[in-house]
C-alpha cells in the first residue's frame, strides 16, 4: 500500500493526470465514445465512461493491482508496444488515493460493479450495464492531506482537465469525446475521423477557418496536419499541438522548427498554432 501511495505521487499529481490515465485506458480499450465529467475541478467527482471492450468480472479486482496489465504477455511484447499504457500502474495509483466505483461489462460476460476505498476492494456485485467501462473517482487525495494542499482552485483544476480532454480529442478524431464540467457540456466532438471537425470543435470557427492543411515527408518521417496562416497568429504557444505516434507531446525543438517556417512573416511575440502529427 505504501508503494502504491508513493507511485500515486508520481502518477496522479492532480485530477488532470488521473483523467489522462483513465482516458488512455479507454483509448486502449478501443472505445468509440468517451465521456469525461468533473465536479469541483475533479477533486470530489471525476467520471470517465467509455464504450470500449470492458473488463471481465474475474479480472476487475486484478486491474487495480500494481503492475497488473493485460497489455503485455511476453517479454517480446515489450519491444512492440502498440498501446498507450503497459506498466499497470495507473489504476493502482489512482485507487490508492481515492474512493472508486467501477462498472464494467465485456461482450461475453455479465457486468460487474466494484467499490474500492483507498485501493481496497470493499464490494463486488454483478451489475446490468452496457458494454464498456465507467470509472467514478471520488474524493481524490482524501487520505493524503499533504497532496490535497497542493491543489489549485476548482476552476484551475477543471481547466487542466479540459486541456487533457482537448489533447486527446485532437489526437483521436475517430473517437467521440464529451466533456462536462459541473453538469455543463464544454466539448463534444463527433468522432467521425475528420481532424478538421475536431479542430472546429476545439479552436472555434474563426481560427479553424484560418488553418491550412500540410503534409510532407522525408525519409522515414511524415508530418501532416494543420497550421495557421501567418496572418492568424496567437499571443502564445498554447495552441501548438504536436502528436508523436498518437501521443501528445510538448517539444521546444518542434515549436522552434514550426516557427522557423514562418520567419519574416510574423511579428516577434506572435506564434503560429498547429495540430501536427
Ligand atoms: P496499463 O494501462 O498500463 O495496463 P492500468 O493500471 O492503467 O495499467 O490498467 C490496468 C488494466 O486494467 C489494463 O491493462 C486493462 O486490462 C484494464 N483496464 C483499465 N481501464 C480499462 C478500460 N477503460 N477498459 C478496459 N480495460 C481497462
Ligand atoms: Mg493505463
Amino acid at each position: 500500500h505504501v508503494a502504491d501511495l508513493i507511485a500515486a505521487g508520481e502518477v496522479v499529481e492532480r485530477p488532470a493526470s488521473a483523467v489522462k490515465e483513465l482516458v488512455e485506458n479507454a483509448v486502449d480499450a478501443g472505445a468509440t465514445q468517451i465521456t469525461v465529467e468533473v465536479q469541483n475541478g475533479g477533486m470530489t467527482f471525476l467520471r470517465v465512461t467509455d464504450s470500449g471492450c470492458g473488463i471481465a468480472p474475474e479480472d476487475a479486482p486484478t486491474a487495480f493491482l500494481r503492475h497488473a496489465t493485460s497489455k503485455i504477455r511476453t517479454k517480446e511484447d515489450l519491444a512492440a508496444i502498440g498501446t498507450l499504457g503497459f506498466r499497470g500502474e495507473a489504476l493502482a495509483a489512482i485507487s490508492s488515493v481515492s474512493r472508486i466505483d467501477l462498472l464494467t461489462k465485456t461482450a461475453e460476460a455479465e457486468g460487474v460493479s466494484l467499490h474500492l476505498e483507498g485501493g481496497v476492494v470493499t464490494s463486488q456485485q454483478p451489475a446490468g450495464c452496457p458494454q464498456g467501462t465507467t470509472i467514478l473517482v471520488r474524493e481524490l487525495f482524501y487520505n493524503t492531506p499533504a497532496r490535497m494542499k497542493f491543489m489549485k482552485s476548482d476552476a484551475a483544476e477543471a481547466s487542466a482537465v479540459f486541456s487533457v480532454v482537448q489533447q486527446q480529442a485532437l489526437a483521436h478524431p475517430e473517437i467521440s469525446f464529451r466533456f462536462l464540467k459541473d453538469g455543463q457540456e464544454q466539448l463534444h466532438t463527433d468522432g467521425q475521423g475528420d481532424r478538421m471537425a475536431a479542430i472546429y470543435a476545439i479552436y472555434g470557427r474563426e481560427l479553424a477557418n484560418n488553418m491550412l492543411s500540410v503534409d510532407g515527408s522525408w525519409e522515414k518521417l511524415r508530418v501532416r496536419g494543420f497550421v495557421t496562416r501567418p496572418t492568424a497568429t496567437r499571443g502564445n504557444r498554447a495552441l501548438q499541438y504536436f502528436f508523436l505516434n498518437g501521443r501528445f507531446i510538448r517539444s521546444r525543438l518542434l515549436s522552434a522548427a514550426l516557427e522557423e517556417a514562418y520567419r519574416n512573416q510574423m511579428m516577434t511575440g506572435r506564434f503560429p498554432a498547429c495540430v501536427l502529427e
